[in-house]
């Protein structure tokens, strides 16, 4: 078959492709999938899951929000649904699949979507995560889960110190974000996983975005990998507004306060540079009326799924946040993404925009800028995307009006975290960071911070 024929025939087989049954899932999947409300597959899905049904491996490049996590998990649950009817529920196997997560809160995400598929066939999750109590994640080995999702460092923790437990059972590795598992910092980690994990095993790669990184790994474990790109690279959907608030630097706390006011019906995420910042800005927030609360990987675990969760139930309706909350987070219901600092990375732009558009939603993406900033996210939204941003519309006298408002409120706002974080001169960036810590109780004021969030 010539090659305009074989793609003119995976067209056309794509496009028979309606629904979850034509996928080839099983009954029971076809219903849990009915139950959480998924009429019909995403592409990624659409994609995916055939390839897996038929055994292969998979590097899947998915955008956030594009449903990669039931692209993994359906065939998974396949597997695991045929092994039951072959072998029978008694001989279930255990440590059947192992999904790592580069962060805690994507990893819970992940397990709960699990959970959810699998609630109709008594699927049991062990969600192990660092900064969760140790004791506790035994217990839910000991009762023997089908699925571990995991991040890489507390996984290697029980591996080492959790009697009994071990992973020569495994048949399914799935990394999601592969690309930041790749970065160095989860290197020594990944590879002790590596080790002891069986080679005859099937490996999903998925992640928005790919590194060379991947490619080494793809030498290194994949068979055969089939390459799925659902959506170019990096890209952005079409139903996402992208816009620049272009204003002097002076004007950017009030060019925020302005966008919160004026599209107050909306559920929020604020992305900034530092942890500091986050804090920072949702105090001054607060004290303007805006339900604002932060979320930074400097914060415990406790801590970030609290933010989380009051962002998500509506008690909070804008979310500031670090990298931390770029990747992977499903926050239904988020309306816009303001980058109030703009990213050095293109990808990482990419990553944080995803936050909003998500599964066929509309949304808005805002990038508040100096004239400085304002040539390199234009450039680089058009580079990677193909788009143009336009700019926001609000004229600068009404933006002034803000001034003394929100310039006194900032003050306060400084003068309450001094007060708390103990008064230190701060002498640069990183500082911001040192802050933070101390007011988050990392370095012993825990009680303090408790009792604000
Ligand atoms: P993910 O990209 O895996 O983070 O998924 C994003 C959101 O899409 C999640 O809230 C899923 O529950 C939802 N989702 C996944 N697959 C489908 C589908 N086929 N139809 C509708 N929603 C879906």
């Amino acid at each position: 078959m010539v090659l305009q024929e074989k793609l003119d025939s995976f067209k056309r087989q794509k496009e028979e492709i309606k629904s979850f049954k034509d996928l080839g899932l099983c009954d029971e999947l076809v219903e849990a999938c009915d139950s959480l409300g998924w009429k019909t597959p995403t592409q990624i899905q659409v994609e995916a899951v055939p390839h897996a049904l038929e055994g292969k491996d998979l590097i899947a490049h998915a955008q956030t929000g594009s449903g990669k996590t039931g692209a993994f998990a359906l065939p998974i649950l396949n597997a695991l649904l045929d092994f039951h009817s072959k072998q029978g529920y008694k001989s279930a196997p255990i440590f059947f699949a192992l999904v790592l997560s580069p962060t805690r809160e994507l990893a819970i995400q992940i397990a709960s979507q699990f959970e959810a598929l699998g609630s109709g066939i008594g699927l049991k999750c062990a969600v192990l995560v660092g900064g969760e109590n140790l004791m506790q994640q035994q217990i839910a080995l000991g009762k023997r889960p089908q699925i571990i999702v995991a991040s890489p460092g507390r996984l290697v923790d029980h591996l080492n110190n959790t009697k009994g437990f071990s992973l020569h059972m495994l048949k399914y590795l799935v990394l999601d974000e592969a690309d930041k598992l790749l970065d160095v910092d989860f290197e020594k980690a990944l590879d002790d996983i590596l080790n002891v994990i069986p080679r005859d095993r099937h490996t999903y790669l998925f992640s928005a975005s790919m590194t060379r990184n991947v490619k080494k790994l793809k030498r290194a474990c994949l068979r055969n990998p089939v390459l799925i790109e659902s959506s170019s690279k990096y890209c952005t959907v079409d139903t996402l507004k992208q816009q620049l608030f272009f204003k002097p630097a002076k004007l950017k706390d009030c060019c925020l306060v302005y966008i919160l006011t004026e599209m107050s019906g909306c559920t929020s995420m604020v992305f900034t540079r530092t942890c500091y910042a986050t804090r920072l800005l949702s105090l001054m927030l607060q004290n303007l009326n805006i339900r604002a609360i932060p979320i930074s990987g400097q914060m415990t675990q406790p801590m970030r799924i609290r933010a989380l969760n009051k962002f998500k139930s509506g008690e909070c309706s804008v979310l500031v946040c670090t990298d931390v909350a770029s990747r992977g987070l499903d926050i239904p219901a988020v309306d816009m993404v303001i980058n109030y600092d703009i990213p050095q990375d293109p990808r990482v732009y990419i990553h944080r925009v995803g936050r909003t558009a998500r599964a066929g939603k509309s949304g808005f993406a805002i990038s508040l800028s100096t004239s400085s900033l304002s040539s390199r996210v234009t450039s680089f939204v058009f580079f990677i995307t193909g788009k143009t941003l336009s700019e926001y519309d609000a004229q600068e006298e009404q933006v002034w009006l803000l001034f003394e408002r929100v310039t006194e409120s900032k003050r306060l706002s400084l003068k309450k975290l001094k007060e708390i974080g103990g008064t230190k001169k701060r002498r640069g960036g990183d500082e911001d960071d040192e802050d933070i810590e101390r007011y988050l109780g990392v370095k012993g004021k825990r009680s303090k911070l408790g009792k604000r969030e």
